[in-house]
């Protein structure tokens, strides 16, 4: 699909989400403004370098001014704020979407401030890198991705359909589910494992200089690739885990429980049950190939 999806696009927040959305604006719909807004010059500036955005500004009620359609990209937890700074200045009609990596925290703040007429569909691409910033985006890092929509009951039907055009434009499947279930899904799938990578790798930075240096030169051993998701945006990571705190607490108890029994395992030359389990995981590797989300 190309063509005028919408007129007038505010991308409140345009580091590597917001971004890579540009980049697709402007390779599929040339004809659509884009009004970018971040909170500093530097990033502004790189907007401008790249061109990514008709408008740049760093006032986010100035972007959504006659936009039809805004989408947030910023770390949760500016959300609140900016919606409550965003409401004024919303036309009737408009469509407010978001890419955060929670849901139902992203409902409870931003659903209540928006006003009678605009319609807020809450999204999720599910794509990413452990890159930050206008510069790492791409238009390709959505392609053959899940795109997760959580629209409530009430939520229109058309302004669900234009986002889900939008996302499909980059190249996304798209699902649509509640948010709850959203977030305890994601809890697996993706804070687990940046809790777990977060952990490894700090547990290294602990040790010893003489071992850590060690634990660099063989980091190909596996630790090299936790190092890759432990290098995530801290700001970004840190909002995701304080939003779905009750997902992730659960799903790291219900992990405390299977480490301590593969501990147990270990200590008590448990071969079949290592075997057994690590033959389990193996499967899963080779659903996520066939499925290409590898
Ligand atoms: P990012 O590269 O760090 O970019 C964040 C952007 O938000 C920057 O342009 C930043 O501007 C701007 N910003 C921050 N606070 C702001 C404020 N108060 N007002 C206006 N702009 C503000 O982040 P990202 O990786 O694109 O992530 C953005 C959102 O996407 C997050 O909610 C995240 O949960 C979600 N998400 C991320 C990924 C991923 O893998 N990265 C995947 C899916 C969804 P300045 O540079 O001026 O501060």
């Amino acid at each position: 699909m190309s063509g005028k999806l919408f007129d007038r696009v505010a991308l409140i927040g345009i580091g590597l989400i917001g971004s890579s959305l540009a980049r697709v604006l402007r390779r599929d719909c040339p004809e659509t403004r884009i009004v970018a807004c971040a909170r500093s010059a530097e990033t502004l500036d790189a907007v401008r370098r790249l061109d990514l955005a008709d408008e740049t500004t760093d006032d986010p009620a100035a972007a959504a001014d006659g936009a039809d359609l805004v989408v947030l990209a910023t770390p949760l937890s500016a959300y609140r704020e900016i919606a409550m700074r965003i409401a004024p200045s919303l036309r009737p009609g408009a469509i407010v979407t978001d890419v955060g990596s929670v849901k139902e925290q992203v409902i409870r703040d931003v659903k209540p401030l928006m006003p009678e007429g605009v319609h807020f569909v809450p999204g999720h691409p599910v794509a990413g890198t452990e890159h930050s910033g206008p510069e790492s985006g791409f238009a390709e890092l959505f392609r053959d991705r899940w795109c997760i929509l959580t629209p409530l009951p009430e939520t229109d039907p058309e302004a669900v359909a234009k986002v889900v055009a939008l996302w499909e434009l980059a190249g996304m499947r798209i699902t649509k589910m509640a948010a709850d279930h959203h977030d305890k899904v994601l809890a697996v799938t993706s804070h687990l494992p940046h809790l777990i990578a977060y952990t490894i790798v700090g547990t290294a930075t602990d040790l010893a200089d003489d071992l850590k240096s060690e634990v660099i030169a063989f980091s190909a051993g596996g630790f090299r690739d936790f190092t890759r998701i432990a290098a995530s945006d801290p700001v970004m990571w840190r909002d995701i885990f304080l939003a779905n705190r009750e997902a992730v607490l659960e799903i790291v108890q219900r992990f405390t429980e299977d480490l301590t029994a593969l501990q147990r395992a270990i200590r008590w030359g448990e071969a079949e049950t290592l075997e057994t389990r690590f033959r389990e995981t193996r499967a899963i590797r080779r659903s996520i190939i066939e499925a290409k989300q590898a």
